[in-house]
């Protein structure tokens, strides 16, 4: 069953409450926050219970519970009691009306059920599993409340503070938005959190005047693959973005966290890729043009744009280009860091990027540029002390392997492939380096995909096994 997210409000209806325990008290706390007109009727009531009763907003009637009390100009019933029968005596006539009713652990008996609620006054919070587990809904209220500030609140007050002179000042929506996201995730909010309203003042009318003017970019690393390894930082940016470009190496449930009304924007044709070399490059490098325009059109429109982009922004991301581009324009532009294809790929199979005896550096190439390079070129990458991470590899492995060997690069050296790394459908190929390419071949693989080459490779887990079984037979085409 979906249970629909509402607010409440009361304007004075009367609302009956039939219990008079602990439970009862606690639904009462809240009910008495609305304006609602409250009776609770039981044949025990608790003391607590009867010295709310001295507000005009409650009254007591201590009796058992009797269906006349359950009238038809109730705006909600709440049913707290473990009395014999009573919930469901309830639960018929107030069902029969369509009277909204709640019997407190009785989520056959409900058409409203409550929320586990987090209170940051006017800033409420409401946490619910639709009925199936209160107890996982308390648990998950748990969570977010350690990462809602207790004074949350005050950026209300910050934010009715300033209301006029914003509206006055920023006549343009967008422009209105941005300063907002800007207030809310910036130092005004710290100042105002810290109760200090005079210095957020302060900060937030400095920060308007720059408002009007001049948007931002924001480039955000998404990580390799797997959601969850986005940063704080790059989640709290993609909040507030009004324009969002990404492509097709973030991953799009990152798009959830972004605003209802953010503007969405695909640019994912663009961009390093493992197949068609030449011509896509040069499709590519006008695609990439198009993004920076786009990029710089919107943020000189005064709104804050959020190019989402795979793994980290300045590794084979053009995120260089991208901050020398708007350089130029004068717009401001951040760079969030995400982890990178090569250390999401490593520490999901268990591949130490670096280690004491095995491997002293690391290096991280693109197998674009290298592909047709000379061997001179991989000298540097042949030698044995030392971790080597091909991105873009996929299309000419072997000829980049090739090279590698060519060098001096020894082919019993650990090799592993990794495509789609980090995604439930990650796959891995481990083989001595003068083996991955054909086995590699053999197994249709297309996706993203990263090579790994180096003594380290061994330590991952699976690393014997596979090499075992490449050893034991033939690979299958
Ligand atoms: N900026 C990105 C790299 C973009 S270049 C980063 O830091 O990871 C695109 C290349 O990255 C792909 O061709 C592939 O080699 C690699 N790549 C990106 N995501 C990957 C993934 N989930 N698994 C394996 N390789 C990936």
């Amino acid at each position: 069953m979906f249970y629909l997210p509402l607010f409440h409000r009361f304007d004075g209806r009367e609302c009956l409450v039939i219990g008079g325990g602990q439970t009862a008290l606690r639904k009462l706390r809240w009910l008495l926050r609305t304006d609602a007109q409250i009776k609770v009727v039981a044949p025990e009531i608790l003391p607590e219970i009867v010295e709310l009763a001295n507000s005009e907003k409650l009254q007591i009637e201590q009796k058992a519970f009797y269906p006349e009390a359950l009238h038809p100009d109730l705006a909600l019933v709440i049913c707290a009691t473990n009395a014999e029968g009573v919930s469901e005596e309830a639960y018929a006539i107030a069902s029969q009306r369509r009277q909204w009713i709640n019997c407190v652990d009785r989520t056959d008996l409900c058409t409203v059920i409550f929320p586990a609620i987090i209170d940051r006054w006017p800033i409420l919070v409401a946490v619910s599993s639709m009925g199936q587990s209160p107890t996982l809904a308390r648990t998950v209220r748990g969570w977010l409340e350690l990462r809602l500030p207790l004074a949350l609140g005050r950026l209300a007050e910050l934010a009715g503070r300033l209301r006029d002179v914003t509206k006055q000042k920023l006549q343009d929506v967008d422009a209105r938005k941005g300063f907002w996201d800007r207030v809310f995730s910036g130092p005004a909010a710290t100042a105002a959190m810290a109760n200090d309203f005079a210095k957020a003042e302060a900060i937030a009318l400095a920060e308007m005047e720059g408002a009007s003017e001049n948007g931002r970019i924001v480039l955000v690393g998404a990580g390799p693959g797997d959601a969850d390894l986005i940063t704080l930082r790059g989640l709290r940016a993609i909040q507030t973005a009004d324009v969002l470009l990404y492509d097709k190496l973030a991953n799009p449930e990152l798009l959830n966290y972004a605003r209802r009304d953010v503007e969405l924007i695909y640019v994912g044709k663009q961009g390093p890729r493992e197949q068609g070399a030449g011509k896509a490059l040069e499709s590519s490098a006008e695609q990439q043009q198009q993004i920076n325009a786009l990029m710089l059109e919107h943020a000189s429109a005064g709104r804050a744009v959020v190019r989402l982009k795979g793994g980290d922004p300045y590794i084979f991301g053009r995120g260089g280009e991208e901050q020398e581009i708007a350089q130029l324009a004068n717009v401001e532009l951040q760079v969030i860091p995400g982890v990178t294809a090569a250390m999401g790929a490593a520490s999901y199979c268990g591949i130490p990027l670096t280690h004491r005896g095995l491997s002293q550096s690391v290096s991280f190439t693109t197998g674009h540029k290298v592909q047709h390079s000379n061997e001179d070129d991989w000298q540097g990458f042949a030698r044995a002390d030392q971790t080597l991470v091909i991105y873009m590899g996929l299309v000419g492995l072997e000829t980049i392997l090739g090279h590698l060997m060519t060098a001096g690069r020894d082919g019993a050296t650990p090799a592993a492939l990794v495509e789609n790394a980090t995604l439930p459908e990650q796959r891995e190929v481990f083989a001595p380096l003068n083996e991955l390419a054909a086995i590699t071949a053999s197994r249709g693989i297309t996706g993203p995909s990263i090579i790994i080459v180096g003594e380290v490779v061994a330590l991952a887990p699976a690393y014997a096994n596979a090499s075992r079984v490449a050893e034991g037979s033939e690979p299958q085409s």
